[in-house]
């Protein structure tokens, strides 16, 4: 059989402990088999981010802008204790959070469902893709705590240096917390256009919320932007499209979503986002099968698996014992980039090896073969636990039916 060809190349991104052995796994046996992979090789271990002082962070960023697609795997953002096991010359910052910073780009994460895996919410049969809005808010503050008898004021000085004033609160009778938040309205139009962006590049419903009854200038400014751009530049796409744009509150919505079936983009401000995705993944049963993407404003995406680089998981590897560890968001990582490759650079050969690999992987764990977290979770009658690279091997020996 004559490999699939490639013509603008990948950014690969690679990464630490279990993932950066599961990473080469997957592209031995399941990519390379059937694909002339053409890739822009970065290494984001953390051994490599040392040696380059994280300036390969920098350059993978970069290369993502150029290239339009990257696949990463997961990386160890250091701590205190890595710092000492990694004998590292500084506490390096989140690759995440650098190569985010630089596309300005939102992470939509997506669970992948299969039969078996029922959630806990037994009518989402479909996936909730759930977009945090990461700028601003709380996660910027600043905040005091207030002795009782003070007066807390909000002081704008503009650029002229006139200031405007508002109460916040005359403590008096009890000490007191006060916070200033803010955000800007670019990164919330950034935010809005990505969410837009992906709902049409999916064909699926977009929805978004906040508490504008209450916060009439904060969270009303959030709507407003969202419904502008909407009007503006989305409203004739989506009606091509066939699929709606809806607004409600945080409170109506959250309803909405445990009565819903799923099968929508769900976009949330950043503490929402925060909070919510926690709460849908676990819904959904395991972080092991969730992805994630991170889709700038301008349309370059960013392919990832939402859980970590799986550390005990990787000791356990090193010890020479036999581990039962979930490839499958980043399988689907790889796909998804293979993917988006494929439908921008018109290679359809491409997009549709990335389905075929995809279906292979979901009918292994409807057959009943899964690694051990998926079995722990799963109602098959007839399932099979198998190891790390068994699972692999599964689904290659139905991906090779499908390609022959
Ligand atoms: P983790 O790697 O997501 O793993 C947490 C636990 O979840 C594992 O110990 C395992 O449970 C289970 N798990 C996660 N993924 C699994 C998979 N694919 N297959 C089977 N089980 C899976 O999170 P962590 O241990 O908190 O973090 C480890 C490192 O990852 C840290 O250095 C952190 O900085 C980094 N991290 C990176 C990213 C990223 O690059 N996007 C995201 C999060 C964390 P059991 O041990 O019970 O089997
Ligand atoms: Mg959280």
């Amino acid at each position: 059989m004559e490999k699939i060809k490639m013509t603008t190349p990948l950014v690969e991104m690679d990464g630490d402990e279990m993932t950066r052995i599961i990473w080469k796994m997957i592209k031995d046996e399941l990519i390379l088999p059937y694909v002339e992979l053409k890739t822009e090789y970065y290494d984001l271990g953390l051994e490599n981010r040392e040696r380059t002082k994280d300036q390969v962070t920098i350059d993978s960023a970069e290369a993502t802008k150029k290239y339009g697609v990257a696949v990463k795997c997961a990386t160890i953002t250091p701590n205190a204790e890595r710092v000492k096991e990694y004998n590292l010359s500084q506490m390096w910052k989140s690759p995440n959070g650098t190569i985010r910073a630089i596309l300005d780009g939102t992470v939509f994460r997506t669970p992948i469902v299969v039969k078996g895996i029922t959630p806990y919410i037994p009518t989402w049969t479909k996936p909730i893709t759930i977009a945090r809005h990461a700028y601003g808010d709380v996660y910027k503050n600043t905040e005091m705590t207030v002795a009782d008898g003070s007066r807390a004021e909000l002081v704008v000085t503009d650029k002229d240096g006139r200031e405007t004033r508002q109460l916040i609160h005359e403590f008096k009778g009890s000490d007191g917390i006060i916070q200033g938040l803010h955000n800007i309205d670019k990164s919330i139009g950034s935010f809005a256009r990505a969410c837009f962006n992906f709902a049409l590049d999916k064909k699926q419903d977009l929805w978004f919320a906040t508490k504008d009854t209450i916060s009439k200038k904060y969270d009303h400014r959030f709507k407003d932007i969202f419904n502008e751009i909407f009007e503006n530049e989305y409203k004739d796409k989506f009606a091509q499209a066939g699929i709606t744009y809806f607004y409600t509150l945080i409170d109506d919505a959250v309803a909405r979503v445990i009565r819903s079936e799923g099968g929508y983009i769900w976009a949330c401000k950043n503490y929402d986002g925060d909070v919510m995705s926690d709460m849908v993944a676990t819904a959904f049963g395991s972080l092991a099968m969730m992805t994630s993407v991170l889709v700038s404003p301008d349309g370059v995406y960013e392919f990832e698996a939402a859980h970590g680089t799986v550390q005990r998981h990787y000791y356990k590897y090193l010890k020479g014992e036999t581990t039962s560890t979930n490839s499958v968001a980043t399988l689907f990582a790889w796909t998804g980039a293979l993917r988006k490759r494929g439908q921008l650079d018109d290679l359809p050969l491409l997009s549709d090896f990335a389905d075929k690999l995809e279906q292979a992987t979901v009918s292994t764990i409807e057959d009943g073969i899964m690694t051990g977290d998926l079995a722990a979770l799963s109602t098959l009658e007839n399932k099979t636990k198998v190891d790390t690279e068994t699972f692999l091997k599964e689904i290659n020996k139905r991906l090779s039916a499908m390609m022959s």
